[in-house]
């Protein structure tokens, strides 16, 4: 039995055991280590230098925790496409525990493709290759972009085969989380109407996830404020660099904050509001312009679980956590306005039209269906007088010049407040904010269809390493730099 380098805690299980069920990971007969991420290794300092890939393979396939008796495979419910579904859960994940590391921090480790569990009702409990290397590819490229999300450790290979659309390759992830504490899981013991149960998960949360809340008059809408805001610049995040997450269901809003679940989700193309990827989501609810909106129903099912803990009559709790739910359109559109206006170049003032600038920027984009990512990103070329890299993108590049004429205009201003500014420094900086590399989805596919057909890992491997230097324009990285074929995008769909 390979040995356990690092020690496990579950603080989570401990404080509400009644929150899901004890349960090992399935026994893997020939597991094999395809990815493993040192580097973060490194940064949540655990103790795994010397672990070779068979180690690596027997840990992180779970086989190392069959007899540990501390995994856990979580209850949740979640409302999935508007409806309420009462009784979800791990189907085919479990937690291995949490890992403090050297600076106090907890993590979870989890597994994804371990096996069945009490909640998996008809599913075999198993993940296939290529999702889960889609979930390395994203989730990595997500923090290289600064934004916040779960992260993946490594990637082992099962040797079994798994039946989806067609037969493939199976395949375990090893995911890092802040927690796995969802909307979903308030909304389990709400619905349970387990009210004793909901008290230790909010005051759980509380100290886990907003320590700063737990002192104040009312703890619990100090806390519902806090994760409000949190989400609406998490959202804002996302759009500023195109990111559609696919499957917004409440089950899938981590407490923490961090952006989670990585399946049907891709990155925009060509800018449209509407793009939809997914193909389960045929209504087009979590299609790109409709995340905030989404995001705001997400967060008011998240407050009515708070109903219960609140003091104060009927009247009184349904209008302090209304109001709390209102914020978030304001708050969301500050982050939003403050992100565009970065990627913008305006770095040191705010004009109440700049709204309506980035909303013409965006309609020249949809227009003319140009590339949301390289589009942004040729905006700093105008300031090292090259607008041509700008305007090769357009078909019709009149109206863009016109355009042009008032962003520069509104440069003047924010210009005149700090003149210490060069165009080139400017330039730099809006490329700081405007990446140059994103998981393109053509890319993606070659890179997981190599990897799941035929086994051949280099082409993941080569985006990945990409993938850690958004924002930078190398003679190595050009490849991924390039837009699909417009074909492509308009037919390109996601499982
Ligand atoms: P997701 O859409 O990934 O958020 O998953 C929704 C629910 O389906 C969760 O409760 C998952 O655990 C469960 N699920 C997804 N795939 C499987 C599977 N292959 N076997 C069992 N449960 C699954
Ligand atoms: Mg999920
Ligand atoms: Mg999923």
């Amino acid at each position: 039995m390979t040995q356990i380098p690092f020690q496990l805690s579950q603080s989570y299980a401990q404080a509400l055991p009644e929150a899901g069920t004890v349960w090992p990971p399935a026994q893997i007969h020939k597991p094999r280590t395809l990815y493993f991420n040192d580097k973060l290794a490194r940064q949540l300092h655990l103790p795994l230098e010397n672990a070779d890939s068979h180690t690596l393979a027997q840990l992180f396939s779970g086989n190392a925790f069959r007899d540990a008796d501390t995994c856990f495979a979580q209850a949740y419910t979640g409302h999935q496409f508007g409806q309420l579904a009462p009784m979800l859960g791990d189907g085919r994940a479990v937690i291995l525990g949490e890992w403090l590391d050297d600076d106090d921090r907890r993590w979870d480790i989890a597994l994804k493709g371990s096996g069945r569990t009490p909640y998996s009702r008809g599913g075999d409990g198993k993940a296939a290759l290529g999702p889960m290397l889609r979930e390395v590819l994203i989730s990595e490229a997500m923090a290289h972009l600064g934004i916040a999300t779960t992260r993946s450790l490594a990637v082992i290979g099962t040797g079994e085969v798994v039946h989806r659309q067609h037969p493939e390759p199976g395949a375990i992830l090893t995911r890092t989380a802040a927690s796995h504490i969802r909307i979903g899981t308030f909304e389990y013991f709400m619905h349970g109407q387990d009210t004793a149960s909901l008290k230790r998960l909010a005051d759980y949360t509380l100290e886990r996830h907003f320590p700063e809340c737990a002192n104040k008059k009312e703890p619990y809408l100090a806390m519902l404020d806090a994760v409000i805001e949190q989400q609406a610049r998490l959202v804002a995040q996302w759009m500023s660099v195109g990111f559609i997450h696919g499957v917004m269901n409440t089950d899938n809003i981590a407490l923490s904050g961090e952006t989670i679940d990585y399946g049907p989700c891709a990155f925009m193309d060509a800018y449209h509001p509407d793009t939809v990827f997914s193909s389960i989501d045929r209504q087009g609810r979590y299609a790109y312009d409709n995340q905030p909106i989404i995001m705001q129903w997400n967060l008011a099912r998240f407050a009515e679980t708070l109903y219960p803990l609140l003091d104060g009559d009927h009247e009184q709790r349904i209008e302090r956590l209304t109001q709390a739910v209102h914020t978030f359109q304001p708050q969301y559109e500050a982050a939003y306005l403050d992100r565009f206006r970065r990627k913008l170049g305006l770095l040191q003032t705010a004009h109440t039209g700049d709204g309506q600038l980035i909303q013409d920027w965006l309609w020249l984009l949809e227009q003319q269906s140009v590339d949301f990512t390289l589009a942004w990103r040729r905006l700093s070329d105008v300031l090292r007088d090259n607008e041509a890299e700008l305007l090769k993108l357009f078909e019709d590049p009149t109206p863009v010049k016109f355009w042009l004429d008032r962003w520069e205009q509104r440069l003047l201003e924010d210009k005149n407040n700090d003149s210490s500014l060069s165009d080139s420094q400017r330039a730099e900086q809006m490329d700081q904010s405007n990446p140059i590399i994103i998981p393109r989805n053509h890319r993606v596919e070659e890179a997981l269809s190599a990897a799941s057909e035929e086994g051949d890992l280099s082409l993941f491997n080569a985006l990945l390493e990409a993938l850690k230097v958004p924002y930078q324009d190398t003679s190595q990285n050009q490849r991924y730099q390039q837009a699909a074929p417009a074909e492509f995008s308009q037919r390109y769909r996601t499982f």
